[in-house]
């Protein structure tokens, strides 16, 4: 039962608002379609009964009218006048000429309408749905008990009810194209931008470098999956980047955590995963690695930086790294690792910078 309380909790947007392009072309449609059946009705039916008759004829040209209307008027207001239409036809039409004609069916057509109208509150969309059934049923009752008034040769009645059978399959089959084919746009819409948010999320909007989070997580996945595995990890920090900032100002600082950021992920490749840990340190993982080896690969890091030519708005300068290296001992926590690792790397910047220590 809770799906009925979700559904009368259902926030509604105020009326007036845009409409959206699926539900006014699928109401356009629908209107266009009607025009059409009326008027093919009407010919018939003129050519039957032999003189134009002022009530179908009326209702065509209110019909015509409200196409016209439709992009001008909001969702509610267009349905309503939709709604009447299809009710002053169909009422007319069961009294005309019995209810085996079938033009009473398009009043499904308005239901699906009625239940894809976002303007539409619950208690109203319930609203129409009783009107619409008491409608129906009011008007078998008639029918019931009043003959037709016009009687009509076998294969026009053959071709009214096929055109109002037509007519009533082409809207219920646009309403379904158009509103299945929007809930799908909408969900790819979603998704991707949920995709975009969590990428987002994950990255650091400077150097587009995995940040800490993102980091985080992968390891855990790592680790998760691979409990036995050797790794390593390593902290990097700039050596004396507050004097860059403060000597060639901050937009030469971004440039350089940009270029050093560069540099890393050229030289990660798919061996190691390095990320931004937070202001001018990086972080890196290094799986399947022991200390020794993520030392060599650390220390040719730290070489590869010391030489990178740096050049910001004409003034060349360069810059070196201090890195502390630990490697998982299979039975200390992932915090006690890193901390190690941080420790290593104050002293290697107590002993002098541009060092690894490991
Ligand atoms: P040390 O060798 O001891 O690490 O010295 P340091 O100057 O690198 O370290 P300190 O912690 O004194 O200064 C770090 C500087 O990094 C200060 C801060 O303004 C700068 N910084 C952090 N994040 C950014 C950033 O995103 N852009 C820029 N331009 N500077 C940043
Ligand atoms: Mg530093
Ligand atoms: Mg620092």
């Amino acid at each position: 039962m809770s799906f009925i309380r979700d559904y009368f909790s259902q926030k509604v947007p105020a009326a007036g608002g845009k409409v959206p392009t699926y539900y006014r072309k699928a109401l356009e449609n629908n209107q266009l379609l009607l025009c059409v059946c009326f008027f093919i009705n009407l010919c018939l039916i003129t050519w039957t009964v032999k003189s134009l008759l002022w009530y179908p004829a009326v209702v065509l040209a209110a019909a015509v009218l409200c196409l016209l209307k439709l992009r001008k008027i909001n969702a509610r207001a267009s349905l309503r006048l939709h709604t009447a239409i299809i009710c002053m036809w169909c009422g007319w039409y069961v009294n005309a000429f019995g209810w085996s004609l079938g033009s009473q069916h398009m009043l499904l057509s308005v239901l699906v309408l009625v239940f894809f109208n976002v303007y539409e509150p619950p208690w109203s969309r319930i609203l129409y749905f009783v009107m619409l059934i008491v409608y129906r049923m009011a008007l078998f009752a008639w029918s019931l008990d009043h003959a037709a008034q016009y009687i009509t040769e076998r294969w026009v009645s053959i071709a009214l009810q096929s055109v109002n059978s037509v007519t009533l399959f082409l809207m219920m089959g646009i309403c379904y194209i158009r509103f299945s084919t929007s809930i799908q746009d909408s969900e790819r819409e979603l998704l991707l931008n949920n995709q975009l948010l969590s990428r987002k999320a994950e990255t650091d909007p400077l150097t587009q470098l995995p940040n800490r989070l993102a980091m985080l997580e992968y390891m855990e996945t790592y680790l998760k999956a691979s409990s036995e595995e050797q790794f390593c990890v390593a902290i990097a920090d700039i050596d004396l980047f507050k004097k860059i900032n403060d000597t060639y100002g901050h937009n030469c600082g971004d440039y350089t955590l940009k270029m050093l950021a560069d540099l890393f992920r050229a030289k990660a490749g798919d061996q190691y995963q390095v990320c931004r840990w937070g202001g001018e340190e990086f972080f890196f993982f290094l799986p399947g690695k022991n200390l020794d080896e993520a030392g060599v690969e650390m220390n040719d890091l730290r070489m590869a930086v010391s030489r990178m030519p740096l050049n910001f708005e004409g003034i060349e300068f360069s810059i070196t790294i201090t890195a502390g290296v630990e490697e998982n001992d299979f039975h200390s926590t992932m915090d006690d690792i890193l901390e190690i690792a941080d420790r290593k790397l104050y002293r290697g910047k107590a002993n002098g910078r541009n060092q690894v220590v490991i």
